[in-house]
C-alpha cells in the first residue's frame, strides 16, 4: 500500500489522511454534506478556493483528470467521482489541504469505505434517456454513447504486451460494484518510476505486472472506473442515464470530451 489511511468520522462527515502521489506529502481530505452543492472541491492552502465537479473546469486530462478555477487546481478526481457515481453520493463539499486527492492503492475502494462510514450512499437508478448516439474520436481512440435500456459500459483494450494484448470487458450495475471500485490504476514501469511509485502501485514491465491482479480483467475494469468518474463531470450521474458507453483504447481526454457532449445533450448546456 502506498499510504496508511485513517478515518475520523462524525455523522455525514468523514476525514481521510493519505500520502499524495504528486506532492509526496500528507494529504487530508474532509467530506461534508452540503445542500444543493453537487460535488464541490475546496482547496484550502490558506485561502479557500472552491471548484465544482464540472467539465467546464477541466484544465488537463492527459494522465489524470485535473480541475481548476483559475487560482487553484485539484488533481486525481476521477476515482473519487466514480465512487460518487456508483454509490449515489451527491451534494458534498470535499475539502483538501493539497492540490490532489488521495491515491490509495490506485482504486476507488478507500472512497467507498469513507462514504459507507459517513452514511452518504444512496440508490442509483436510470431515469434519463439519451436521445441520440454520441461519438467522440481521436486518432485510433474512440468512445461512444448509445441509447440503451439501462446503463452499461464496455471497454476494448489493445496493448502490444503479452500481459494485456487485445481484451474486452463489460459492466452494468447488476454485476455489482465491487469489481469496479477495487480495480487499481496501472502504468508502465517508466511512468511509475517517474512518480516514484513503482513498488506501491500496479506496474507493468516486460515481464508482466509486479503484483497479482485481483482478476484477469482488472486493468479493463479500471478503465471502466475512469470512464464512470470522468462522465460525472457532465453534471449528471452517468448511472442515471439509459446508455451504453463503449470505449476503444480511450482515456481521460476522450472521456472528458464525451462528458462535454453529454452535458449538452442531457442538460441543454454545461
Ligand atoms: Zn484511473
Amino acid at each position: 500500500m502506498l499510504v496508511e489511511e485513517g478515518f475520523v468520522c462524525m455523522s455525514n462527515d468523514v476525514q481521510l489522511h493519505g500520502k499524495g502521489l504528486f506532492s509526496k506529502e500528507e494529504v487530508t481530505v474532509s467530506i461534508n454534506k452540503k445542500i444543493n452543492s453537487g460535488v464541490l472541491f475546496t482547496v484550502n492552502n490558506g485561502n479557500k478556493e472552491s471548484i465544482s465537479a464540472n467539465v467546464e473546469n477541466v484544465s488537463n486530462a492527459t494522465r489524470n483528470t485535473v480541475l481548476t478555477n483559475g487560482n487553484e487546481s485539484i488533481c486525481l478526481i476521477e476515482h473519487f467521482l466514480a465512487a460518487c457515481s456508483i454509490l449515489g453520493v451527491n451534494d458534498i463539499e470535499v475539502i483538501t489541504n493539497k492540490n490532489e486527492l488521495i491515491i490509495g492503492d490506485g482504486s476507488a475502494i478507500h472512497w467507498r469505505d469513507a462514504f459507507l462510514k459517513a452514511n452518504l450512499c444512496s440508490t442509483v437508478k436510470e431515469k434519463i434517456d439519451l436521445s441520440k448516439t454520441i461519438f467522440v474520436k481521436k486518432d485510433k481512440k474512440q468512445i461512444t454513447a448509445i441509447p440503451h435500456d439501462g446503463f452499461k459500459v464496455s471497454y476494448c483494450m489493445d496493448w502490444e504486451h503479452p500481459a494485456l494484448g487485445k481484451l474486452y470487458a463489460s459492466w452494468e450495475p447488476k454485476d455489482g460494484s465491487e469489481k469496479i471500485l477495487r480495480a487499481r490504476t496501472f502504468a508502465i514501469k517508466e511512468e511509475n518510476d517517474y512518480f516514484g511509485v513503482t513498488e506501491t502501485l500496479l506496474t507493468l514491465d516486460e515481464k508482466g505486472f509486479n503484483k497479482k491482479l485481483h482478476e484477469p480483467l482488472e486493468p479493463l475494469y479500471h478503465k471502466i472506473l475512469d470512464i464512470i468518474g470522468d462522465l460525472r463531470l457532465s453534471g449528471i450521474n452517468p448511472l442515471e442515464v439509459n446508455m451504453h458507453v463503449i470505449g476503444f483504447k480511450s482515456g481521460h481526454e476522450l472521456n472528458v470530451e464525451l462528458a462535454k457532449e453529454l452535458s449538452v445533450s442531457l442538460r441543454g448546456g454545461s
